[in-house]
């Protein structure tokens, strides 16, 4: 685990299942584009929240890539959820700035929300194929970036399911500040 603290904000990374963040407001899900439970990310948040947030969902379906929306968290025990859809790696171009968007988003949702804290996961790693490094280079670049826009979120969190997927996370993170 590590944790930073940089203009006012703790960013850290851990390792960890996505759906359990009770101390978290928003929890992040790398969504499918229907918005629908499915594996992996998707499938732990909706087994979480139960199937009232399927329903919540579906209005706000179809998503596209690089799109965030936020829904309550229903029977987790968060404020929200703020559904991305990552690029599908080699079918979703260009897939650095789509991937970055999703950062980008779902962080505007949480200011716009007025919420303190918000945990993502390594969106479109898994079922959708980009590479882990190259991912974590752009979440960490992106999340920089925004540092000096936010007000309300104080805490960001990366939570990696694997633990030599939170060591990728920390070297990149500690390549990109130092
Ligand atoms: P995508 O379709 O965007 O690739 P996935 O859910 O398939 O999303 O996987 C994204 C990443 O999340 C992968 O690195 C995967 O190992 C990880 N992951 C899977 N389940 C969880 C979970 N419950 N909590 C945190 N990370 C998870």
């Amino acid at each position: 685990m590590t944790t930073r603290h940089l203009q006012g904000v703790t960013l850290e990374c851990v390792q960890g299942d996505i759906a359990r963040q009770p101390d978290m407001d928003a929890i992040v899900n790398a969504a499918n584009a229907e918005l629908r439970i499915g594996g992996g990310v998707a499938g732990a948040i909706h087994r979480g929240a139960g199937p009232e947030l399927e329903r919540e969902c579906q209005p706000l379906a179809p998503i596209q890539p690089g799109q965030a929306v936020i829904t309550g968290a229903h029977n987790l025990p968060n404020r929200s959820v703020v559904h991305c859809l990552g690029p599908v790696y080699g079918v979703d171009e260009p897939a650095e700035p789509l991937l970055a968007s999703c950062y980008r988003n779902a962080l505007e949702l949480a200011e716009q929300n007025e919420l303190g804290s918000i945990a993502f996961p390594a969106i479109s790693t898994g079922a959708f194929g980009y590479p882990l490094e190259a991912a974590t280079q752009v979440a960490f670049k992106t999340v920089l970036e925004m540092l000096p826009q936010l007000s309300s979120v104080k805490h960001i969190r990366f939570v990696l399911f694997q633990k030599a997927d939170a060591r990728v996370h920390e070297e990149v993170l500690e390549r990109l500040l130092d």
